[in-house]
């Protein structure tokens, strides 16, 4: 008799025979990242010994104007149901609800219909690659956690307005606060630290000084911090994150804030590490997870061959950590990697691949097989 083969770590599930994954190809931009990031997926899932099913579900802007809503109607089902969701960017400024805002975004109808409340957006700066302050590869390596179903957006559409005046809510609960923060001191648990000092340390990011809602915010950050003694704290008001994500990036390792402040710091941090086509996130809940770039469709650049896919070939690799491929996620990340320090991939200034999208998942592909 053949020995019984060896229990899973407590706490690590154990992966599926066949992931069954879902791919939303999105919007400008969205299907040749996505399309890049599949060829990715073919080569990784050989290498590491892994079988995978795929579905496509046709949602966004371009699914808006062709059908009517940007979500198929039994989509949430079929996405929850699923080992994970790789999602392209989506959005085309010409689609529009008749009051002017954009129409078939996704963002509130996944996160909330999904309840992936956490966004996690590492923001690393590799080697090859430069960022727009003096920092040099290894001295910008944290993460930001973005709550993501609450916050100010959650006013999305339900604001009060007259011509002359508007005004939107911003909501902070403490049961959301609560387990965003808990999924900041878990991560930072499995984390070997900030890149300065090698000690792992949760930043809490707010106007607390300004703002009641900020205020709970970062009382029951307090609160949940008591359970993690191993974890060291630290607050910063969000004006002063932004100086320090410049000034000094290489002191966090775990920065844990509301919606819409995870959305706009996040973007300054992608600067830092090369620009939006770095920058890879992954939408996790208690039940459901999805990965997509931190960047909208790029209308301006789409079908060009000018996106950097590795924002979504990143999110593949925070995909498959999830699903239990830990080791997958990490051969994406070192192919990544040394495709970029060998030269395989360069990036102009703006952050575009010199020699078109197609030669960037080809190096990465190469460089998974060496
Ligand atoms: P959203 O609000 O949906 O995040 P946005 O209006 O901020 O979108 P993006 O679509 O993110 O705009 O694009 C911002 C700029 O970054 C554009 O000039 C775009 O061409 C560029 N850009 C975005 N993603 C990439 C990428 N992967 N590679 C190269 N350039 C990119």
């Amino acid at each position: 008799m053949s020995p019984a083969p060896p229990e899973p770590a407590s706490g690590t599930p154990s992966p599926p025979d066949v992931l069954d994954l879902v791919v939303i190809p999105g919007d400008g931009i969205g299907p040749e990242l996505v399309d890049s990031a599949l060829q990715v997926l073919e080569r990784v899932a050989a290498l590491d010994g892994f079988t995978y099913e795929l579905t496509t579900v046709d949602a966004g802007a371009g699914a808006y104007r062709s059908a009517g809503r940007a979500l198929p109607e039994d989509a949430l089902e079929r996405l929850r149901a699923a080992d994970g969701v790789l999602k392209g960017p989506v959005g085309l400024p010409e689609v529009r609800h008749p009051d002017g805002t954009e129409a078939g975004l996704l963002g509130g109808l996944l996160r909330l219909g999904l309840d992936t409340f956490a966004n996690v957006r590492p923001m690393r700066l590799l080697p090859g690659v430069t960022g727009a302050t003096r920092h040099g590869p290894g001295e910008i390596d944290y993460v930001v956690v973005r709550e993501n179903t609450e916050g100010l957006y959650l006013s999305r559409g339900a604001g009060a307005a007259t011509p002359h005046a508007a005004a939107d809510q911003l909501m902070v609960t403490r049961v959301g606060t609560e387990r965003v923060v808990r999924y900041a001191f878990d991560l930072a648990r499995k984390r070997s630290g900030a890149a300065a000092d090698g000690v792992r340390r949760v930043t809490c990011v707010d106007k607390s000084n300004v703002l009641r809602s900020y205020a709970l915010f970062r009382r029951v950050f307090d609160e949940v911090a008591e359970a993690y003694p191993d974890v060291e704290t630290e607050h910063l008001y969000a004006d002063a994150a932004a100086h320090d994500l410049v000034a000094r990036p290489q002191c966090f390792d775990v920065l844990v804030m509301e919606n819409f402040l995870g959305d706009v710091l996040s973007d300054l941090g992608a600067a830092t590490v090369g620009g939006l086509g770095m920058c890879g996130s992954l939408n996790v809940g208690a039940d459901a997870a999805y990965a997509e770039p931190v960047h909208g469709s790029a209308p301006d650049i789409a079908g060009q061959g000018l996106a950097n896919p590795l924002s979504q070939i990143l999110s593949l690799a925070l995909l498959l950590d999830h699903a239990s491929r830990p080791s997958a996620g990490d051969r994406v990340r070192r192919a990544v990697e040394s495709a970029l320090s060998g030269g395989g991939i360069e990036l102009s200034d703006r952050g575009r691949p010199v020699r078109g999208t197609g030669s960037v998942t080809a190096a990465v592909c190469e460089a998974l097989s060496t």
